[in-house]
């Protein structure tokens, strides 16, 4: 039988640049569905407690049970998360990149399985384009060389400065019965993801598919502008505006499977970058994430 390919927009980019919000921003549009970290699934579906981001318990959800019932049994979601660490981790990139490696058999059966997870959402869903905002370079790589899957990638940068001082603190989802958290991590962590991701990542990224590269900051400046470019790069149909008048945005209650605590907060916002860095990060180590990024940090005009 042949099915046109899912529509997909992925949202990549450095943990903490914003990535969980767009998802929740975009999920707002008309014929659009996001789903959160896909990448993520096999591992939180272990998880009898976890939930999707509309709070349902996730074999409860209308949207992710019937992804559950494709697997025969929890040994056969066992087996996809071994896969999935053994490709996923940030090296894997290299065999990824090359196509003799995504033909490989065990590449081939994790990339149909993520597609068979695209196209499931997409029909119980009945939305036109799906979001995925998993991040990961890798993941984008794999199931976009898939025939089934057509792919778009939308890349967030935020200033490094500002990404190490969200990562300097713990974060926890406020106002559900389970909360999430993310911890906080080391300069060195978030320096090397911060450069892998918007380097050699999004090199790879452009290479392979349609490629809009977003500052966080300017969504954060002028949402209006920054989601209708968007919108119309995903070849979405224009809706009513995102946007208030007085410039907050709706932030749907996403079927988000995992990310960022924050997938629990839906409602209407008003977007803010925390510009808390400039008091919070001491001179050595604002010095050392510039040296480490200057060329990149120069180039999107953090400098
Ligand atoms: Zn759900």
């Amino acid at each position: 039988m042949h099915t046109d390919p899912t529509r997909v927009l992925y949202i990549s980019g450095a943990g903490r640049s914003g990535t969980t919000v767009l998802n929740g921003i975009l999920d707002t549009l008309n014929g659009v569905s996001a789903f959160g970290e896909v990448w993520h699934f096999w591992k939180v579906v272990q998880d009898v407690d976890h939930r999707c981001g509309c709070r349902e318990l996730l074999a409860d959800c209308p949207l992710w049970s019937p992804v559950i019932e494709d697997y025969p049994s929890p040994d056969s979601i066992r087996e996809m998360e071994g896969l999935r660490l053994s490709v996923g981790r940030i090296r894997q990139i290299w065999r990824i990149g090359r196509r003799s490696r995504r033909d490989s058999p065990e590449l081939r059966m994790f990339t149909d399985a993520a597609a068979r997870i695209y196209r499931t959402l997409a029909l119980h869903a009945e939305c036109a384009t799906l979001v995925d905002s998993s991040k990961t370079p890798a993941f984008a790589m794999l199931v976009g060389s898939s025939p089934e899957v057509s792919m778009r990638i939308v890349h967030l940068v935020r200033d490094p400065r500002a990404v190490v001082a969200s990562w300097s603190r713990q974060k926890q989802s406020r106002g559900v019965e389970h909360p999430e958290s993310l911890e906080a991590r080391s300069l060195g962590h978030v320096l090397r993801e911060w450069m892998f991701f918007n380097t050699i990542g999004l090199k790879y990224l452009r290479r392979r598919f349609p490629t809009m590269v977003v500052r966080l900051e300017d969504l954060v400046d002028d949402p209006t502008t920054t989601l209708e470019a968007i919108r119309g790069f995903a070849g979405v149909d224009a809706t009513a505006s995102l946007v208030s008048r007085d410039g907050r945005v709706m932030v749907g209650g996403a079927h988000s499977v995992a990310g960022n605590p924050d997938r629990f907060a839906t409602g209407s916002t008003k977007l803010h970058a925390s510009e808390d860095w400039r008091t919070l990060l001491p001179w050595w180590k604002r010095l050392v994430i510039t040296v480490v990024t200057y060329p990149v940090m120069r180039h999107y005009g953090y400098l």
